[in-house]
């Protein structure tokens, strides 16, 4: 099963991705966690990707895909799930000569709730684990102790530029992917296990 995650930002791909992973044996290809990987490494990629990054702004094209395809071949272009790709039309089309897809999940949440999730939210270096900043007492990483951060784009100034992006280009791939027939919504708006409930009625 080879399978796309769309979604605003905020709207809970990773969480439901790191669920998806295990229930399904997908293998998962994040490309902002790739990217970020590249940023704390300081590959030259890396330092490419964050200044646009740190502006809310999309990665070229080229660069992104260049990542994704070797990805993707790495997973014999079979069993994959796709978080944060693709965001524009360019790179869904591009995917199709590359891959076959299955489904595209989409995550749907009300856009009034996701400037809060998105700059409350806390990331653990070590372990990839996210939260929201209420649930964190002491700021420290509940799965495995380490010390909880802001992603540098999840502060509120680049959060505007993210939703934009999102809205413009992003936002149409909905469309596309339902003119193909693969397309199902899912509401992102309750707990993540209400969510992740409804992606295995979808999914068996
Ligand atoms: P994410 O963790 O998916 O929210 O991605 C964080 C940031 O990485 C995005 O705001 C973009 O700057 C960059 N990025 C991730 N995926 C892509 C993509 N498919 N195309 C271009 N830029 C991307």
């Amino acid at each position: 099963m080879n399978i796309v995650l769309l979604g605003a930002p905020g709207a809970g791909k990773g969480t439901q991705a790191l669920r998806m992973e295990e229930r399904y044996k997908l293998r998962h290809i994040s490309t902002g966690d790739i990217f970020r990987h590249h940023m704390r490494v300081q590959t030259d990629i890396g330092n490419l990707a964050r200044s646009y990054i740190k502006k809310g702004q999309l990665v070229p094209d080229e660069v992104t895909f260049a990542i994704v395809s070797g990805a993707l071949d790495e997973a014999g272009r079979e069993n994959f799930l796709l978080d944060g790709f693709p965001r524009n039309l360019a790179q869904a089309e591009k995917l199709d000569e590359f891959a076959r897809i299955d489904k595209v999940i989409d995550i749907d949440v009300d856009f009034s709730v996701l400037t809060d999730r998105i700059c409350g939210r806390r990331s653990c270096m070590e372990c990839g684990y996210t939260a929201h900043v209420s649930d964190l007492p002491d700021g420290t990483c509940p799965k495995c102790g380490s010390e909880m951060h802001q992603r540098i784009d999840d502060r509120e100034e680049t959060v505007r530029s993210r939703l934009d992006v999102y809205a413009r280009q992003t936002a149409p791939l909905i469309d596309y992917y339902e003119k193909k027939g693969v397309l199902v919504r899912v509401s992102g708006m309750g707990s993540p296990d209400e969510v992740f409930a409804e992606i295995r009625k979808v999914l068996g």
